[in-house]
């Protein structure tokens, strides 16, 4: 036997060690041995329980060296308090008296049955605790006195884990989500209550049966293979599928299915999770309707426009197939929105959409831009190019046609719109959505040019004016910064022929090239936003030139007139850059005029006259351009502080052969006198025109015949000119 430093060293009694003075029977050598190798902790104590035998288990499993413990009490070392406490409380509560709580407690079974079986906590050394299954036993002599005692300790931690754990496996398998479990050859072996519920299958109905009695028939063999084939290859699938509950319903579930194994690496379950994800499904379906589809129309949006519009562009360059995009704005919507009011609006874009629908196929598409802009795409037109156009065409004039018919809102009355529509074909292989997009606006640009209901294809020759339009933007720009503007004036005359003001004209004059007239390249300006700079600029001028004009008395009650564009006078500063110019010049404010055009009125009218009543204030007056080419009626009209009219010049120049005009001309002049507003007949040429206004009652005349625009200078010279 070896006497190594673990092992105690007991005096020995025949070769077997025992601790002195005790009273232990006489071991053999043998059951020494097995003593000190058992796989339990094996402790011996005297009758009053001071350790006398405490084997090398025992030195494990509590960290104690032997000798720090023979000798000693076994309750205070490796009992917990509690413990023993606990016993003691029993035992008086049993009616027995163990004054001492102590060791008496821990054996008095032992001494009442002669041995004790049952769970404790011990305590190591280092203070963390142990659950041990406990057999005291009584050791008596061969005369059968009691001796001392036999305590045989296993370690029983490891088996109160695996019971948690089934405690919490068996709760987690009675979770929320349905469980299956089958055996490796899918044979349903357990499932779970949630199981139940979900499937409408009993734990009976269901055990011993094959999952495939939960089949919809939804996904077919491929999607099964594949699963399996995943299965197989990493143990784990999990994705969406439908399920057929007991009573018949399909219903969508979010599934994972794991395999479990055994020791020795050979598949012996199946474990199915799965929940109804139907809830999860109608969300879903509520928030791809929220992104993809116009609240108000029901109509697919732009993003699920150009989504479609770039498949069927990948279709097509597949199958060579033609497709066409139409663009659909409706024509003055923003007129009916702002006198009919936003709901009337409203149920008109709804008939519109209707319309649509009832204008194409199964397959296409009619989408809503946003506010009364609509598209649709029309798919698979054929190889053929000219017979794609054909088509598309077909299917615009279809469309032109319905939205022609009248609109009965609720108001009872009849309601008539239009629509101007542009067409971009498209054929897989040329063309980006964006660049499709573009052209199918352009080419509703020129519809709308072409006077509105009107119907445009995107030809090269549009793109080649989509060149050339990039090619003035950027010229514009550098017009600005190299300052290659200049300001022209033309004269404006009264009744008698004297000079009373002139008008301010902008013109770009680029080096060496000629002279740019506004009408190409003020739209474009306008779109840029360059009208800002640009028509600070001509204020700035202008000023310039009234506080010259101040200095001459030949110039100094004249007024000039500055064309301001909507989109400068919707500018939240215009105010003080008037305000500004005009200090900067100390140029006086009643001489200057700011000419605005109908399309400003429509927007928000407190806005508007707020600024023009600021800048009345300072004693600038304002003139409507244009005026005949709008929508503004005369009426609507006094809601403006203006203070003069101006005849576009589309009426003056046949006013003396299209009745029709000279009727128009000579009743926007009545009812302009009759507002007190001075009217003003731009684009004057002829004498015979001049006599009809004269007749009509017009007072203030701007046109060729009295002189064309022309440079500040020439202008001073020529007033110096006129007769006093
Ligand atoms: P508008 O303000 O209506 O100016 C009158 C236009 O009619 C001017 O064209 C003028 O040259 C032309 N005109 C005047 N009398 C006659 C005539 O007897 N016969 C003919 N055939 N034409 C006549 P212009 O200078 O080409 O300007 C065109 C438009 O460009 C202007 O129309 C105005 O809307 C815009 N514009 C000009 N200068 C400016 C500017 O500084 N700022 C802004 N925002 N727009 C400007
Ligand atoms: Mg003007
Ligand atoms: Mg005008």
């Amino acid at each position: 036997m070896s006497q190594d430093q673990d092992s105690p060293q007991f005096c020995c009694s025949a070769d077997i060690h025992v601790a002195p003075g005790t009273a232990l029977p006489d071991l053999c050598a043998i059951q020494y041995a097995i003593l000190e190798n058992a796989g339990y902790a094996i402790i011996a104590t005297d009758i009053s329980g001071t350790i006398l035998y405490f084997n090398r288990a025992a030195q494990q499993m509590l960290g104690y060296a032997w000798h720090e413990v023979v000798g000693r009490a076994t309750p205070e070392l490796f009992h917990s308090p509690e413990e023993v406490a606990a016993r003691s409380r029993q035992l008086q509560a049993a009616g027995a008296c163990p004054c001492d709580a102590g060791f008496a407690a821990l054996i008095a079974r032992v001494d009442a049955e002669g041995r004790d079986d049952g769970e404790w906590v011990f305590v190591r050394k280092d203070g963390s605790r142990l659950h041990v299954q406990l057999t005291i036993t009584a050791l008596r002599d061969a005369a059968g006195d009691l001796i001392g005692y036999l305590g045989i300790a296993a370690d029983i931690g490891e088996r109160l884990r695996m019971e948690q754990e089934l405690r919490v496996a068996a709760i987690a398998f009675e979770s929320q989500a349905a469980i299956m479990v089958t055996d490796g050859a899918q044979r349903i072996l357990r499932v779970n209550q949630a199981f139940s519920k979900l499937t409408g299958y009993s734990a009976e109905e269901a055990v011993g049966q094959l999952p495939s009695m939960l089949k919809s028939g939804r996904q077919d063999r491929a999607f099964y293979q594949q699963m399996w084939r995943e299965l197989q290859e990493t143990g784990h699938w999990q994705g969406e599928i439908w399920n057929r509950r007991k009573g018949g319903e399909v219903y969508p579930e979010w599934l994972t299915i794991s395999a479990v194994y055994d020791a020795d690496g050979q598949l012996s379950n199946y474990v199915s999770t799965f929940s109804d994800i139907s809830n999860l499904k109608v969300a879903e379906s509520e928030i791809h309707h929220l992104a993809f589809y116009d609240p108000l129309t029901a109509l697919p949006n732009r993003r699920l426009l150009l989504n479609r519009l770039d498949k069927a562009c990948q279709a097509g360059r597949r199958s060579a197939q033609y497709g066409a995009l139409l663009f659909i704005d409706l024509d003055h919507f923003k007129t009916l929105n702002d006198t009919l009011g936003h709901d009337a609006g409203d149920r008109l874009l709804v008939e519109v959409a209707n319309r649509l629908k009832a204008c194409i196929r199964v397959g296409d598409t009619a989408a809503r831009q946003g506010g009364d802009e609509f598209a649709v795409m029309l798919d698979e037109l054929g190889v053929e190019p000219g017979a794609a156009a054909v088509h598309a065409e077909t299917v615009a004039e279809k469309i032109r046609g319905e939205l022609l018919r009248p609109y009965r809102l609720d108001d009872g009355a009849d309601h008539f719109g239009s629509a101007s529509i542009g067409i971009s074909l498209f054929h897989g292989q040329e063309k980006s959505v964006e660049a499709l997009v573009k052209q199918a606006d352009i080419a509703l640009y020129r519809a709308k040019d072409a006077g509105r209901n009107a119907i445009r294809f995107f030809d090269n020759a549009m793109q080649t004016a989509l060149d050339e339009r990039a090619a003035l933007e950027y010229g514009l720009r550098s017009a600005l910064v190299r300052c290659q503007f200049v300001l022209f004036v033309q004269p404006q005359v009264d009744t008698a022929g004297r000079l009373i003001g002139a008008e301010c004209l902008i013109r770009w004059q680029p080096p060496g090239r000629p002279q740019v007239q506004p009408g190409d390249f003020i739209p474009l300006a306008e779109e840029s936003g360059l009208i800002v700079p640009i028509g600070l600029w001509v204020l700035d001028e202008a000023c310039s030139r009234l506080r010259q004009w101040a200095e001459a008395e030949v110039t100094r009650d004249l007024y000039l007139s500055v064309n301001v564009s909507a989109c400068q006078f919707r500018q939240a500063d215009f105010v003080d850059q008037v305000t500004t110019a005009l200090q900067r010049h100390g140029a006086n404010p009643a001489r200057l005029k700011i000419e605005l055009t109908e399309s400003l009125l429509l927007d928000n009218v407190d806005q508007v006259v707020a600024k023009m009543q600021a800048l009345q204030a300072l004693g600038v007056c304002f003139s409507l351009d244009d005026f005949g080419t709008g929508y503004a009626s005369l009426a609507y009209l006094k809601r403006f502080p203006f203070e003069q009219l101006k005849v576009d010049r589309s009426f003056i120049r046949d006013i003396a052969t299209d009745p029709d005009d000279a009727a128009i001309v000579s009743a926007i002049v009545a009812m302009g006198n009759t507002l007190r507003l001075s009217v003003v007949a731009e684009g004057v040429e002829t004498e015979e025109q001049h006599a009809f206004l004269l007749e009509h009652g017009c007072r203030c005349f701007q046109g060729y015949l009295f002189g064309k625009p022309m440079a500040f200078a020439d202008f001073e010279r020529h007033v110096r000119a006129l007769p006093r």
